[in-house]
């Protein structure tokens, strides 16, 4: 077994946003891209759960490139929409969606409600040496009235953590990184490969 400092470990995201937050957390591994494996492929996720996905994208690497991988998926429950956007968050706004028009749905999906709490929750499933693995980080806040910052990126703008008057999207990346969802899954992540 190599030790944690010396391992090669795929992250299976297109997301250069996530891959940076990620490597920021992971100083110690060498974080191979998507692309620097040559993998251009637009793995589907066809799963009703975040676990779901998250495995596919996993194993679709580990199948085809007989590499060690760790793949995410993460979503926004909101309280008062009984947990959607969840694992549907990417396409809320339809399958050609982005973060603005993801972001204007969900604004006037909440117009009028009291009940603003959300989550973030991360899972993250690595495949290890024939092994699999699962994580999960959650972030619990609520959805603001409007739009705030700059930083970040998807719902960002519109999310503040509990325990803070800003929203992520005021936050530097460290600073989210400590809080966040998948900061926390990573951290889980982290612990158990420096266990090995
Ligand atoms: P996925 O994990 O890339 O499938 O993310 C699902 C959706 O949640 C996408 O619309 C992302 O933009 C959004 N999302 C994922 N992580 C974050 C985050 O840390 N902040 C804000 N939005 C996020």
């Amino acid at each position: 077994m190599l030790a944690y400092r010396d391992m090669k470990i795929v992250f299976a995201t297109h997301n250069q946003n996530k891959t940076k937050e990620v490597a920021a957390l992971l100083p110690n591994i060498e974080l191979l891209s998507l692309e620097s494996i040559q993998c251009h492929e637009d793995i589907e996720e066809t799963e009703d759960t975040l676990e779901g996905n998250a495995k596919i994208k996993a194993n679709y690497v580990t199948d085809n490139f007989q590499l060690s991988c760790f793949a995410d998926d993460t979503g926004l429950e909101v309280e008062a929409l009984n947990g959607a956007p969840g694992v549907y968050s990417a396409r809320y706004a339809g399958e050609e969606a982005d973060a603005e028009k993801n972001m204007e749905k969900l604004l006037a999906a909440m117009e009028g409600k009291t009940n603003r709490n959300a989550k973030f929750r991360t899972v993250i499933v690595l495949n290890l040496d024939g092994k699999q693995h699962i994580f999960q980080g959650v972030c619990e806040g609520e959805i603001l009235e409007k739009k705030s910052g700059s930083e970040g990126f998807g719902y960002d703008p519109i999310f503040k953590p509990k325990g803070y008057d800003i929203s992520f999207a005021e936050m530097s990346m460290d600073e989210k990184g400590k809080i966040s969802h998948r900061g926390l899954a990573v951290s889980k992540l982290i612990s158990f490969l420096n266990k090995l």
